[in-house]
């Protein structure tokens, strides 16, 4: 037919998603549906987001809405910003604004690998990972993250690499565990990508995926790989932060640790590459907006309760999860096995979680928490209920 392979092949892996999506966009419209699946808002949005829309639509010269790439009043926060979180020292021209990190990765992928390239990713992991590599005429090549604990297996990764490996993706804190991962594991997976590197005669870039960097509870610090492995990229997206995905606003950095010559070049090439890739710059009002967005935060506070409240909830009843240490998922083992049977008998009391299918993992699911405590609240005596269905079935 009259698709491209990469096409077909990005298409095949989203169709894992696809469908689900658009159920899930229907079912959400039912207001008493309890909908934990993706990591939506369920409340409206944080008032100084429209707020800050609202000023800067108004155009204040005449080419306030001309074409504009990163802008520079952007970059500058940005880089400030990501200074005093890294304690690195990022320029303001190490910082290529975005359509979320979405927009991001697109861009690392078109700043580093050919087609055919291997790109290494995570398993359990992002489920968009696969068909951006694939629709980038890339190969996507999993690493299992550990049994049970879901720590970041830096010998897998080992494993995963070939000569034609060209990127490692990580993902701290990680989408679905809600892990964090300590500088240990950054400082093991700097010496194996700096090795591979040598064996291989070609340097391997590490992408860190960060866009949950700041959702984190009880005070535990996140360490960027970057501080570890200077071929490092960041990318980030502000739809997670401020709970407003379809705002779509983030950025790709450089790290500054990057050799100056490699930097430079890498520099050079952010406006040409997101020009390329299809101008991937985000939309003017939302550039303009990034000094009065930068700071502002969904309600930590109240998310720790609601992590608190489900993961007490569902531990106490027997359930094998993992306590999020951030992002604002939940990820369990599916009491009786089956993760579709347990996701299909929930829905039919009206309580739709994320089967771990969508993750290559068949026994696991994630919940959103994201949804409001009443949601919560009303879903835990169902939670409880299919679990010892589902246990008896056994
Ligand atoms: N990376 C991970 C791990 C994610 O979970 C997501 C969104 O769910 C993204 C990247 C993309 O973020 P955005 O839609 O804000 O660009």
């Amino acid at each position: 037919m009259a698709m491209s392979a990469r096409a077909k092949a990005a298409k095949a892996a989203v169709d894992v998603i696809g469908p689900y999506f658009s159920r899930m966009q229907v079912v959400a419209t039912d207001p008493e549906a309890l909908v934990f699946a993706f990591g939506n808002p369920h409340e409206m949005a944080l008032p100084a987001l429209p707020a800050a829309i609202r000023t800067h639509a108004e155009p204040r010269s005449v080419d306030w809405f001309a074409y504009k790439s990163s802008e520079r009043s952007a970059q500058e926060v940005v880089a400030a910003a990501l200074s005093g979180e890294l304690q690195m020292d990022f320029a303001p021209d190490d910082i290529a604004m975005t359509q979320g990190a979405f927009g991001a990765i697109s861009l690392a992928l078109a700043l580093f690998a050919d087609a055919g390239d291997e790109v290494v990713i995570p398993v359990p992991g992002w489920f968009c990972y696969a068909p951006m590599l694939h629709a980038a005429n890339l190969v996507p090549v999993g690493a299992e993250l550990a049994p049970v604990t879901f720590d970041l297996d830096v010998d897998a990764i080992a494993r995963a690499i070939t000569p034609r490996t060209r990127i490692v993706v990580v993902n701290s804190p990680a989408n679905p565990t809600g892990r964090v991962y300590p500088p240990s594991a950054w400082r093991a997976l700097a010496a194996v990508l700096d090795e591979a590197s040598r064996a291989h005669g070609r340097r391997i870039w590490l992408l860190s995926d960060e866009p949950y960097r700041r959702i984190r509870f009880d005070g535990i610090a996140f360490t960027s790989p970057a501080a570890f492995y200077p071929w490092t990229v960041i990318d980030y997206s502000y739809g997670k932060v401020l709970l407003a995905p379809g705002a779509r606003l983030g950025y790709l950095a450089l790290s500054p640790l990057i050799p100056a010559a490699e930097r430079d070049e890498l520099r050079g090439a952010l406006f040409s590459l997101g020009l390329a890739i299809g101008w991937g710059f985000p939309d003017a009002v939302m550039q303009y907006s990034v000094p009065d967005l930068e700071h502002l935060s969904l309600d930590l506070d109240e998310l720790t309760r609601k992590r608190d409240r489900m993961y007490g909830a569902l531990a106490g009843a027997g359930y094998e999860v993992t306590r999020p240490e951030g992002t604002f998922y939940l990820w369990g083992k599916a009491p009786g096995g089956d993760a579709q049977a347990f996701c299909d008998a929930l829905e039919e009391r009206g309580v739709y979680v994320m089967p771990g299918s969508l993750f290559e993992q068949p026994h696991h699911f994630r919940i959103s928490l994201t949804a409001t405590m009443t949601m919560i609240d009303r879903a835990i005596p169902h939670l409880i209920e299919v679990a010892a269905e589902r246990a008896s079935n056994e």
